[in-house]
C-alpha cells in the first residue's frame, strides 16, 4: 500500500514510518518540521519507498493513497501551549483535510488522538466510554479541546459520509527518537540525569502517569489499522503505573546520575492520575504491552546519551 502519515518526521512518526517501510509499503511523510526533526528520519531517506513532503496539514493536500495515519500535532505541553491557537488549529483543520481527502480515495484514515481526551480524570483507571473531566478554557484546552473536536470530525465523517475511520488514544508514551527539550517529563528527566542538572520534579511528584514504550504502542497502532471489528476510540498504553517521583528516582538509578531532585510549581490542570483501562485493546485487537518501564528506559537512555554526545 501507499500510506500518507502527516507528522511522520516525529518521534512517533518516525517509528511508524519504519515499521510500514520494513512491512513493504510505500511511506509518505507529512511534516512541517515544527517539533519534528530531519535526524529522525535519515536513515529512512535513503529508501526509494519513502518520500518526504514539507507541509502544513492546517493547508490542504492531495495525494493518491491507500492509508492515512493522522499524527501531525505538537504532542509535548511546552510545544502545544507555545502557539495555543496553531495547535487548536492543527487539531481541528489537520483532520478536516485528512478526512477530506479519505472521503474522495475512499482511503482508511487513523487518528493520533489521546488520553488528554480524559482531562483530569475522576474515573480510574480510563475506559474508553468516560466521557472524561477536561476544562475547556485552561492552558492545556488548545490540545485537548482540539483532541476531542478531531474526534468529533471523525465520528461525524463516518456517520454522515461511511469515511472508514480508526481512533486510538494514547497514553504516554516514550523511547528514542523524542525531541530533548520537548519539555515531556521522560526526555527531562533524562537528558538532566545525563548532564547532572536537577532532576525537576513539578509539585510534590505524586502525580501519576502510565509509560508506554514506543515499539509496543505501534504495535497496536498497526493492529487497529488492519482489523474490521472496530473504528475506536480505543485506548492504547501500558497500565504500569508510577507516580513522577518514582520516575525521577528510576532515571537517577538507571543512569548512575549525581542529579539531585528539586521540587517546582505545578502546572494548571496537570491531570493527578493517568491508567489506561486496556479491556478493549486485549479483546479486540489481541494487544498488550510486553516492554516494562525498566526495559524501555535502558534503550531511551541510551539514545539520549548518543544524541547529547553527537550534540556537544
Ligand atoms: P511529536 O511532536 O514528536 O510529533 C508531532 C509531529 O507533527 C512533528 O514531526 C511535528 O513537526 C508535526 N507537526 C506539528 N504540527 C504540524 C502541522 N501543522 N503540519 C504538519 N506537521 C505538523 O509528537 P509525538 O509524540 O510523535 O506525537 C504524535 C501524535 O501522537 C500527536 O498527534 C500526539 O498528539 C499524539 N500523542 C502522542 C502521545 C505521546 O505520549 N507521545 C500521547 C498522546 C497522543
Ligand atoms: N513533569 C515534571 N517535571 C518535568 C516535566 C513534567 O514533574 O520536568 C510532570 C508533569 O507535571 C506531569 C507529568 O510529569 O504531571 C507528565 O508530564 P508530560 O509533560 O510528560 O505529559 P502530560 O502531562 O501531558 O501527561
Amino acid at each position: 500500500m501507499r500510506i500518507l502519515i502527516t507528522g511522520g518526521a516525529g518521534f512517533l512518526g518516525s517509528h511508524l514510518s519504519q515499521r510500514l517501510l520494513n512491512e513493504g509499503h510505500e511511506v509518505i511523510c507529512m511534516d512541517n518540521f515544527f517539533t519534528g526533526r530531519k535526524r529522525n528520519i535519515l536513515p529512512l531517506l535513503q529508501n526509494p519507498h519513502f518520500e518526504l513532503m514539507r507541509h502544513d496539514v492546517t493547508d490542504p493536500f492531495k495525494v493518491e493513497v491507500d492509508q492515512i495515519y493522522n499524527l501531525a500535532c505538537p504532542a509535548s505541553p511546552v510545544h502545544y501551549q507555545y502557539n495555543a491557537i496553531k495547535t487548536i488549529k492543527t487539531s481541528v483543520m489537520g483532520a478536516i483535510n485528512c478526512l477530506g481527502l479519505a472521503k474522495r480515495l475512499g482511503a482508511r484514515v487513523f487518528q493520533a488522538s489521546t488520553s488528554e481526551v480524559y482531562g483530569d480524570p475522576s474515573v480510574h483507571p480510563q475506559p474508553e466510554g468516560y466521557w472524561g473531566h477536561v476544562n475547556p478554557i485552561g492552558i492545556r484546552s488548545c490540545y485537548d479541546e482540539g483532541k476531542r473536536c478531531a474526534e468529533t470530525l471523525f465520528m461525524d465523517y463516518h456517520r454522515q459520509n461511511g469515511v472508514d475511520i480508526r481512533i486510538v488514544r494514547i497514553f504516554n508514551t516514550y523511547g528514542p527518537n523524542m525531541c530533548p527539550d520537548d519539555g515531556r517529563v521522560v526526555s527531562n528527566f533524562i537528558v538532566q540525569a545525563l548532564q547532572g542538572k536537577d532532576i525537576t520534579v513539578y509539585g510534590e511528584g505524586q502525580q501519576t502517569r502510565s509509560f508506554c514504550y514506543c515499539d509496543d504502542l505501534i504495535e497496536g497502532f498497526i493492529r487497529l489499522m488492519n482489523q474490521d471489528q472496530t473504528t475506536g476510540p480505543i485506548n492504547i498504553g501500558n497500565p504500569g503505573e508510577f507516580t513522577i517521583l518514582e520516575l525521577a528516582e528510576k532515571v537517577i538509578q538507571m543512569t548512575g546520575s549525581s542529579s539531585k531532585i528539586v521540587h517546582e510549581p505545578l502546572p494548571s490542570d496537570d491531570p493527578k492520575q493517568r491508567q489506561p483501562d486496556i479491556t478493549e485493546a486485549r479483546k479486540l485487537l489481541g494487544w498488550e504491552p510486553t516492554v516494562s518501564l525498566d526495559q524501555g528506559l535502558k534503550p531511551t537512555i541510551a539514545y539520549f546519551d548518543r544524541l547529547l554526545s553527537e550534540e556537544a
